[in-house]
């Protein structure tokens, strides 16, 4: 773990990794079997433990949004409704199938689905919904279930931020229809890269399994057991998304240790909130620090007009910032000109600043954030008062 020194950068995220993973990596090159087998096994065992449901674990986040979708016989000509505020990899997996991402609107409290909105933007050819757990929390989750079966669509959950998180007392990913986790190297657990599909639905798991080894039927049961097949059928497209041993061995001990990170984070999101909150010009995103982990720490600035020039400042006094997230229905790609507006994340989109968090950040460094980020504002050269608000 690095030591941070006094004015050093105060990173937005990184990978927080011990002597452990790295021993666990240098044991699968001893052992010479690089690809898909015992770990990746044991990473699917060790998940389905913690999660109490199967997990199919895949290349990464992406992979497993893109393969739950298809599993769910959703492709060509039909809609998928999802939150625009959202990394691109929510929408590049939905369109991965054929299927067109409908981008929604979310409530401004918590930058999570709203329904009210979804439920405008249905179509005949509707399949699914997406919610984003944004920043680890599921919103109202339980309302966007009622929502779905009101018009049986499947939910296929974007977790990426929420793996540890509860909700109602479950764990997320643990109930409902199927949820995605990533481990990419922020994630609230690595693998240096990775992801997984967990559901009950027998025939997604299956299906997932499948079309993760190019379609390769059963292979995941033959590789399990050190084999491949030799005599393969393939009924239905497949791609080259399995998980390796060797990111398989990080997952494993970062889900073993993974109490002491989920603490952290919720300590240190718990520290900001109280230090941020009552400050006339920030509104914390609204979540319950004590049932998630949180995967990163959002602010909104009321009125903010700079932003670029806010980030540069901090920047320029040791603390990385970021924007979660630039609105993916604005990117060229997904551009529609018929979509109706989007009111509340287009104000947001511009309000959002994204702090540093990781497990490696210390009290301290919350405190010279919180600091740093205070003065700029309070020079108010970064707010309209004026600006238009949200109600
Ligand atoms: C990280 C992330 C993904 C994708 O995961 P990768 O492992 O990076 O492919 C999807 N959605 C959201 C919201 C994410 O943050």
């Amino acid at each position: 773990m690095a030591k941070e020194a006094k004015d050093s950068l105060i990173r937005l995220s990184k990978s927080c990794l011990s002597d452990a993973e790295k021993n666990a990596v240098i044991g699968v090159l001893n052992r010479e079997y690089l690809g898909m087998g015992d770990e990746v096994r044991r990473f699917e065992a060790a998940l389905e433990e913690f999660l109490g449901r199967p997990a199919v674990c895949v290349a990464n986040g992406t992979a497993a949004l893109h393969l739950a979708i298809q599993a769910a016989g959703i492709g060509q000509g039909d809609e998928v409704l999802v939150q625009s505020m959202t990394y691109v990899a929510s929408f590049q997996a939905i369109s991965a199938t054929g299927a067109r991402p409908v981008a929604c609107d979310v409530n401004p409290d918590s930058l999570t689905l709203d329904w009210r909105d979804a439920e405008k933007r249905i179509s005949p050819r509707t399949k699914a919904v997406m919610p984003v757990h944004y920043s680890g929390g599921a919103g109202a989750l339980d309302e966007i279930y009622e929502f779905a079966k009101k018009y049986d669509l499947r939910v296929i959950e974007d977790a990426a931020h929420a793996f540890g998180s509860e909700y109602n007392g479950k764990k997320i990913g643990g109930f409902g229809d199927t949820a995605c986790f990533s481990f990419d190297g922020i994630k609230n657990i690595t693998s240096g890269e990775g992801g997984c599909v967990v559901t009950s639905d027998q025939r997604i798991l299956e299906k997932v399994k499948d079309a993760r080894l190019l379609g390769v039927r059963r292979d995941t049961d033959a590789r399990f057991s050190g084999k491949r097949s030799w005599h393969p059928d393939v009924t239905a497209q497949g791609w080259r998304y399995h998980m390796s041993n060797l990111m398989a061995a990080i997952g494993l001990v970062q889900l073993a240790n993974f109490d002491r990170p989920a603490e952290r984070r919720r300590l240190l999101a718990q520290l900001y909130h109280r230090r941020l909150t009552g400050h006339s010009s920030i509104t914390p995103i609204l979540v319950d620090f004590s049932t998630i982990v949180p995967h990163i720490f959002v602010v909104r600035i009321n009125g903010l007009i700079d932003r670029g020039r806010l980030r540069k400042e901090m920047l320029e006094q040791g603390i990385e910032t970021g924007i979660h997230y630039f609105p993916s229905h604005e990117l060229s790609y997904y551009h529609d000109e018929n979509l109706d507006p989007l009111p509340v994340t287009e104000i947001l989109s511009q309000e959002v600043l994204t702090l540093p968090l990781h497990p490696d950040l210390s009290d301290k460094d919350i405190e010279r954030v919180v600091e740093t980020l205070l003065s700029c504002l309070s020079t108010n050269r970064f707010i309209s008062v004026g600006k238009t608000q949200l109600a």
